[in-house]
């Protein structure tokens, strides 16, 4: 929140505070009302405008107190869903996802957390639509923030290049050509269940793709799924980060996260 924001809610009564809190939900609640319109993976909803995010830059600097997922050598740290040794290839301090290999995850567990990643697809791109450049980055194995070559290519627009899979496009298309480094800076809230299993708060993300926002602490409507929104269903406070092998090179660097 904005320091003036914290200012002018000390100087308003109960009534003022609430219309702010009201308000500082809205963003949020349009896209919930949008999301009603829409079936999952539906072709005729529109796919958002495209941001020139500028050039590629080197690799983020890696905070003092962020954790390395990845060391660039080798796939210390990762295993195949299955818990077995994770296959996906490492050159040049780059890791990249093998056809067949299977999907990979984090040894460790997380919850809240800020996860850096950056990624490129494949170039010279090969396919098209969900048939190009197609990979994932699962928040507790669960949320998926879509990886997907969209520079200049069309597929259904909740399953474009950091979209919240089947539920949110992002705000705008900011994805660069294929080959060039991209990054994405998620800052994830974890869902809250009650004993019973109930949801207390669903989970929430904020997305910045290539320092463009994407989304702002968009609330899901439960676990991503391909042609489908299924409900919550109660899960660990924390699960491992997974990346997903859509049978396509995707590459992978810098990958870091600070626990919140
Ligand atoms: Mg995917």
């Amino acid at each position: 929140m904005r320091p003036g924001i914290i200012m002018s809610l000390s100087t308003i009564g109960a009534v003022g505070v609430l219309s702010l809190a009201v308000s500082a939900q809205a963003p949020n609640a349009s896209r919930a009302a949008e999301l009603q319109k829409w079936g999952v993976h539906d072709t005729t909803r529109p796919m958002p405008p495209e941001v020139d995010p500028g050039p590629a830059g080197p690799p983020a600097p890696v905070p003092a107190d962020a954790i390395v997922l990845f060391n660039g050598k080798d796939m210390s740290g990762w295993t195949t869903s299955k818990g077995a040794p994770a296959k996906w290839v490492v050159k040049d301090g780059v890791m990249e996802a093998v056809k067949g290999a299977g999907s990979i995850q984090t040894e460790r567990a997380f919850g809240d957390c800020q996860l850096h990643v950056e990624w490129a697809s494949p170039s010279p791109a090969v396919g098209a639509g969900q048939d190009r450049g197609n990979s994932g980055v699962f928040l507790m194995n669960t949320y998926e923030v879509q990886v997907l070559d969209s520079y200049q290519s069309k597929t259904y627009a909740d399953g474009m290049a950091a979209s919240l899979y089947g539920q949110f496009p992002p705000l705008v298309n900011a994805t660069r050509k294929p080959g060039e480094w991209q990054t994405y800076d998620i800052i994830f809230r974890a869902p809250r269940f009650d004993a019973a299993g109930a949801v207390v708060s669903p989970a929430r993300m904020t997305v910045v793709h290539n320092g463009i926002l994407v989304h702002d602490a968009q609330e899901l409507t439960g676990p991503t799924a391909h042609k489908a929104r299924p409900p919550y269903k109660a899960h660990a406070e924390k699960l491992p980060i997974g990346f997903q092998d859509h049978s396509h090179p995707v590459r992978f660097r810098n990958i870091w996260i600070r626990e919140l």
